[in-house]
């Protein structure tokens, strides 16, 4: 038996025809670069989150780094993020000059912990980036009631939750700007890199615009320094075929969420995600389960990777360090012990295979081994 985190090429075998329809559409058109189908896949996805613009760029991380630059964030500035996430999302901060300050974790939902964040505002704070981890909404009215209250903005990282919502309302919609990848493995995955923002403010769809082309409007009229972050036209249009399908695909994520649920929920040494004892209230969020991250208590974290390893089921650590301690953010001077419940979710989680092509049977199989601990 073997049973990887994810199969992409499952997928793809599920809707190979509109796929391979979409890339010769584009490649007969030679619409290469921008065109109709990336402004069809910008309508889409602004349609789809419910916000009025979106913006298409060449990776998630450049939509979190020309969100942060759109907003006139920089040198002397201080963005509030979460230590338990992707290193993009911290390294956008220091890229754009501005710091990043990091807040501890929720350890029932891995996401940034609401009550923690006042302590941590200063007049320098000029931005929060909650991360929607896993695919689970941050507590978004807690933070956008500080944000309100203290003058700051709130770029939600929803690399990971796209179709996710908070109170009905999609991610993306949750704050100043959403910003999105679409790596390969992400529930919306194009087959190579892609992001895009998402947001209600004309203007600051207009400034993303422009500089994710040279700082230009108008071609060869340049009116100030940007950066090249196109999305191909083939990635719009496979993203335009794959987003048909998307709703589906985050249902089936659900399903196996709950078979897992059901079948490990009286394992010893493990917490499930997303279970009653959240501090979030789980009726609230529509999780989209891009991760399904259980907790393994007593240390045996690694232990049962390897076990599992050895039956052919692969499993992951998201992540093993928490970003505060990582060589790169040596210089923000934190040291091991500073923020606890992302140091502790390191060492204890594991990601399960999840993906919305996982057969029951299969899932089966791997709560059996689980649930025979
Ligand atoms: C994937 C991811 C990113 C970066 O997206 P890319 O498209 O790989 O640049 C940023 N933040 C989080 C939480 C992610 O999961």
């Amino acid at each position: 038996m073997k049973i990887p985190i994810l199969d992409l090429k499952a997928q793809y075998k599920s809707i190979q025809k509109e796929i391979d329809n979409a890339i010769k559409t584009v490649i007969a058109e030679s619409a290469f670069i921008g065109g109709r189908h990336v402004e069809e896949l910008e309508k889409n996805i602004a349609a789809y989150c419910g916000t009025k613009y979106a913006v298409a760029l060449n990776s998630g991380t450049d939509a979190l780094y020309l969100a942060l630059w759109a907003l006139g964030i920089g040198e002397g500035d201080e963005v509030i993020t979460s230590p338990f996430s992707f290193f993009a999302t911290a390294e956008v901060i220091a890229k754009v000059g501005a710091k990043p300050v990091f807040v501890d974790i929720d350890p029932t939902a891995f996401n940034i912990d609401p009550d923690l964040i006042k302590a941590k505002i200063t007049k320098k704070t000029k931005a929060i980036i909650p991360v929607h981890l896993f695919g689970q909404a941050a507590e978004m009215d807690k933070i956008n009631a500080l944000a309100k209250k203290h003058k700051f903005f709130v770029i939600e990282d929803a690399c990971q939750a796209i179709g996710a919502t908070y109170k009905g309302k999609k991610t993306g919609n949750l704050g100043d700007i959403g910003a999105f990848s679409f790596f390969p493995s992400k529930n919306l995955g194009a087959y190579g890199d892609g992001g895009i923002v998402t947001t209600n403010n004309k203007d600051l769809a207009d400034k993303i615009r422009q500089l994710r082309n040279h700082g230009s409007k108008v071609k060869y009229y340049n009116d100030e320094i940007g950066v090249s972050s196109r999305l191909d036209g083939i990635q719009a249009a496979i993203l335009n075929a794959k987003l048909k399908h998307l709703d589906k695909w985050n249902k089936a994520r659900n399903n196996v969420a709950k078979t897992y649920a059901k079948l490990m929920k009286n394992v010893s040494g493990i917490i499930l995600p997303n279970n009653e004892n959240c501090k979030l209230k789980i009726e609230h969020c529509q999780h989209v389960f891009h991760q399904y991250t259980i907790r393994v208590k007593n240390g045996k974290r690694d232990e049962l990777k390897k076990y599992l390893a050895d039956k052919g089921i692969q499993t992951m650590i998201y992540y093993p360090v928490p970003l505060h301690l990582l060589k790169a953010m040596e210089y923000l001077g934190y040291k091991k012990g500073s923020l606890p419940e992302a140091e502790k979710a390191c060492s204890e989680v594991l990601s399960l295979p999840i993906y919305p092509e996982l057969k029951n049977k299969t899932i089966t199989q791997i709560g059996k081994i689980l649930s025979n601990l």
